[in-house]
């Protein structure tokens, strides 16, 4: 068992840590401050292919896999985490066009989301489908050469700068549950904008409500086979990009932790050299090395086409709780400054407690990892 990344992961990992420690760290707190859109930032990603991370060379993409997406993510969370899970939840839907969608798909939308000319959002939760998706209400009836949809999504993260929303629709009655939804690329300006909240975290990027009402989508642009949508979702885990938001903002509060407290004077002694805190330090380095092995081992189970088991759900539940716990030792630590926007961690405990929520909230991860554990563990 080798844990040394390889040359090649290295120098992806420098790359993305570099563009994100010049690109968007310095802006970070005043984009938040200001909920200002970081469009700049995600262009650059663009012009570097990010946009195209995990998808093949031929449609022109970076070519890479789930073990490389988790590392790029890892850095740019640590910079600022909203512009991790626009890249991630983008570079989802293109996976799902890659892996289920036609050969005239593939063509036509990935050669430019590689780039980000073409912005990809998910239209899956929904008021009364969050928790559990399959009581999502829109609907898509068979409408002469196409569907006709209806409905409404929530928490469409990015829409507003969109250009398609992969929108889940039933098409099947519930008894055919999960054999019973479709999924279609709808341009976002099909949709109404019912309502853009504001949020405790994620201030820079906005996930507001939207609605179709009879919109005629054509047959060309149902990605999969019909009524098997949501069953193919399960085959693609671009979802470990929810731990490694984690494991970034985790790290960078531990990093700015011990840069203050070891700068910082109290008692003629600086904050580090109390044991007490110092072995806080310790625990949030913990942490952060439990939570990327865990998260790494469930992208590198996939790429791998392994069993996923518990491997998946251990991550999410693990990375996202070192998230707040260190974001939260980091404001501590900083005492009064830390809950100031003069420093970032402030920014961090906001955005880590979204990660325990979205993606699944970590509730029902707990009730997949615990079914999981008694499978594998009876005798
Ligand atoms: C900022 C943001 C961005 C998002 N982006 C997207 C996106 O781009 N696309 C998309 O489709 N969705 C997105 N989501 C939706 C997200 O996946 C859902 O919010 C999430 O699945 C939880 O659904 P819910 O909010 O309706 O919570 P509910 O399902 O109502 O759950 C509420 C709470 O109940 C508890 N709970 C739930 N299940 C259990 C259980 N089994 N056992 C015990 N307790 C439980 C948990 O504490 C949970 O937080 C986003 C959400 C947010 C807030």
């Amino acid at each position: 068992m080798d844990f040394a990344l390889t040359e090649h992961r290295r120098a992806l990992q420098s790359e993305a840590r570099e563009f994100a420690e010049t690109e968007i760290r310095p802006r970070a707190i005043e984009l938040d401050r200001e909920e200002a859109y970081p469009e700049e930032i995600l262009d650059a990603l663009g012009d570097q292919r990010y946009a195209g991370l995990t998808l093949p060379e031929t449609y022109g993409g970076r070519g890479e896999g789930l073990v490389e997406l988790v590392l790029v993510i890892e850095e740019l969370s640590a910079a600022l985490m909203p512009v991790a899970s626009t890249l991630a939840l983008h570079l989802g839907v293109a996976t799902v066009i890659e892996r289920f969608g036609t050969d005239a798909q593939r063509e036509r939308f990935l050669p430019e989301m590689a780039t980000f000319d073409t912005v990809g959002a998910l239209g899956l939760s929904e008021e009364n489908a969050g928790s559990n998706k399959l009581e999502m209400g829109t609907t898509a009836e068979r409408d002469g050469d196409g569907w006709r949809l209806d409905g409404h999504k929530q928490w469409v993260t990015n829409f507003l700068d969109a250009d398609y929303v992969l929108t889940y629709a039933k098409t099947g009655p519930d008894a055919d549950a999960p054999h019973n939804v479709t999924a279609f690329l709808v341009p976002t300006e099909a949709f109404d904008v019912d309502r853009v909240w504001e949020t405790l975290a994620a201030r820079p990027v906005k996930s507001p409500r939207v609605s179709l009402d009879s919109v005629h989508v054509p047959d060309e642009q149902r990605v999969g086979e019909v009524g098997e949508a949501y069953v193919q979702r399960g085959e693609i885990h671009t979802g470990v990009n929810v731990p490694a938001r984690g494991v970034g903002i985790a790290r960078a509060a531990l990093a700015d932790t011990v840069a203050y407290t070891t700068e910082r004077e109290q008692y003629g002694r600086s904050l580090s050299e109390n044991q007490g805190l110092r072995w806080e330090l310790g625990k949030m380095a913990e942490r952060v090395d439990a939570a990327r092995l865990l998260t790494l081992r469930a992208a590198d189970r996939a790429d791998r086409g392994a069993e996923m088991g518990r491997a998946f759900s251990m991550a999410k539940i693990n990375a996202t709780q070192a998230a707040v716990d260190n974001a939260n030792d980091a404001v501590q630590f900083h005492g009064g400054v830390g809950h100031t926007t003069d420093h970032h961690v402030e920014r961090y405990l906001r955005d880590a407690k979204l990660l325990t929520i979205a993606g699944g909230p970590n509730e029902g991860h707990k009730d997949t990892l615990a079914a999981e554990t008694i499978a594998d563990y009876s005798p």
